[in-house]
């Protein structure tokens, strides 16, 4: 193959991950040129572009070399590894991306006795994973028929083509418009960015360096607030024990008020109204929390 010096991204062309995973990598500084409706996106200022394609396709392109890396759903990612044998154990997740987040489980007809897996031996599993189905069925000892289909999976009991289904299940209302009950979870699954093991030795793998150095600032930024109050001296202790973990907070004098100080702290998740009106308590006053828009450690 042709060596390239740009590194190449392959995401999924329309579907859950697309919006998602332009904006993540927008934030990453990353931009494309050329409309959305074609297959290769152009990167602007950094030597990054995308292929646009079937969600399905992402792992076998990585695999082959054609891109670098993808943006997939683990459960894509792990039902090729799965399959491929060798050429599929060389890739890997380098980072998980907190969206698409879904679980791939079994589900049965609601009236239908379930105890354990075994309750399913001999039955018929309609599913489009039939590597992770057929795993956690050896795994599990179940001797049962697995039929791969495509799509629509949920409505194959109804039709009569199978007993049961494992597919993926977000909210759980599609199993429920189709009377289906959730038995057994095979994975928790979200959206990777997935790679070969060993990355580019030449400009591509120090793009992808960077890549993951802001990927990084801005998974951690998704969750940070900024926490500032002010509090006198005496009550500093007490405020600072109910902090939200982060790092070491930082303290400023007050102009005026020699025995006040304001305080400021990065707090990793949510600050709740709860633990406001607690450090408010405990002495804490013209408290603010604010997004943190970007953050390089
Ligand atoms: P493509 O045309 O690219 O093959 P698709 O129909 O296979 O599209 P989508 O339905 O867009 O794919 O789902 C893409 C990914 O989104 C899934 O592989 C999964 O990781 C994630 N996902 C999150 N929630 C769900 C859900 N409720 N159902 C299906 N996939 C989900
Ligand atoms: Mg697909």
């Amino acid at each position: 193959m042709k060596p390239r010096d740009r590194l190449r991204i392959a995401m999924q062309k329309s579907g859950r991950l697309t919006e998602p995973a332009l904006e993540l990598l927008n934030r990453c500084g990353l931009s494309f040129r050329q409309s959305r409706d074609k297959l290769f996106c152009f990167g602007e200022g950094e030597p990054v572009d995308l292929l646009l394609v079937r969600d399905d396709d992402i792992p076998g392109l990585i695999a082959q070399g054609v891109c670098d890396l993808g943006i997939v759903g683990r459960n894509v990612l792990n039902e090729f590894k799965g399959i491929a044998g060798d050429g599929g154990a060389a890739l890997t997740e380098w980072r998980s991306l907190g969206f698409g987040r879904c679980r791939l489980s079994v589900a049965v007809p609601h009236d239908m006795a379930y105890n354990a897996p075994t309750d399913l031996s001999g039955l018929r599993i309609a599913t489009s994973y039939p590597g992770l189905l057929g795993a956690w069925l050896r795994e599990n000892s179940v001797d049962a028929s697995v039929i791969t289909l495509a799509g629509s999976v949920e409505i194959a009991p109804k039709l009569g083509t199978a007993d049961v289904i494992c597919d993926l299940v977000q909210s759980g209302g599609t199993l429920v418009a189709n009377q289906l009950r959730e038995t057994d979870v095979l994975l928790q699954s979200e959206a990777v960015l997935a790679g070969p093991q060993s990355l580019p030795t030449d400009e591509r793998g120090d793009m992808v360096e960077l890549l993951l150095k802001r990927l990084d600032g801005v998974i951690q930024v998704r969750e940070s607030r900024l926490l500032l109050l002010q509090t006198s001296r005496t009550t500093l202790d007490a405020v600072t024990r109910l902090l939200p973990g982060g790092p070491q907070p930082t303290l400023l004098p007050v102009a005026g008020q020699p025995d006040q100080l304001m305080l400021q702290a990065l707090c990793a998740g949510e600050v709740s109204w709860r633990q406001l009106e607690e450090i408010k308590k405990a002495g804490a006053r013209e408290m603010f929390v604010l997004p943190v828009e970007k953050m390089l450690a």
